[in-house]
């Protein structure tokens, strides 16, 4: 058997990213009608559509390669994904729903970063200069959706929730107060 190169390597890691970024389209395409928040859903449709030219820029680094683009199942993505699946459905409707489904997306943008920053190191290792940047303008792209998300996730409000992490002190106070409202008549904030 032949010896295995690092050429080998990047070829493997290819086809995973390849599989990866197909099932992440989807995934994304799942999210942004799952998202509450208006600006989480345009975040996640127009990460969706950017994921289709990078898909074509993984075609592309396939042909620099001379190889023919296939994709192979990355079991972590299918986790990934599966995870997803189950958290969106746990938290359906609840007020944690789009901070739960941005702690989803993350996921998925922080295995794309690893991949993606793997595959431009390899790639400057082995000459390619083309592949090189092509897989550089990705990894940017990968790292703003991560950045974006993390932004809104700051900015969602969520009833219950405060700025500022509370004392423990505090926390029974408001959960005592809590309580006595929910005894007494509604009243207006
Ligand atoms: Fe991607
Ligand atoms: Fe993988
Ligand atoms: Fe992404």
């Amino acid at each position: 058997m032949a010896e295995k190169t690092l050429k080998d390597a990047f070829y493997e890691t290819l086809k995973d990213v390849y599989y990866a970024e197909k099932a992440g389209v989807k995934s994304l395409k799942k999210a942004a009608r799952s998202a509450q928040s208006k600006e989480l859903k345009a975040a996640l449709t127009e990460h969706g559509e950017q994921s289709q030219h990078q898909i074509e820029r993984l075609q592309q680094v396939f042909e620099i390669l001379g190889k023919p683009a296939r994709a192979k199942t990355c079991e972590a993505m299918q986790g990934i994904t599966s995870e997803m699946e189950e958290d969106l459905e746990d938290f359906a409707g609840s007020e944690a729903a789009d901070d739960v489904l941005i702690g989803c997306a993350q996921a998925v943008e922080h295995y794309e970063i690893a991949r993606y920053g793997v595959l431009k190191t390899w790639a400057k290792k082995l000459g390619l200069n083309e592949a090189e940047s092509l897989l550089a303008e990705t990894l940017e792209e990968e790292k703003q959706s991560d950045e974006k998300l993390s932004q809104i996730a700051e900015s969602l409000t969520a009833s219950g929730q405060n700025e500022e992490p509370k004392s423990d002190e505090d926390e029974e106070k408001d959960n005592k107060e809590a309580e006595a409202k929910l005894k007494q008549k509604p009243k207006v904030a």
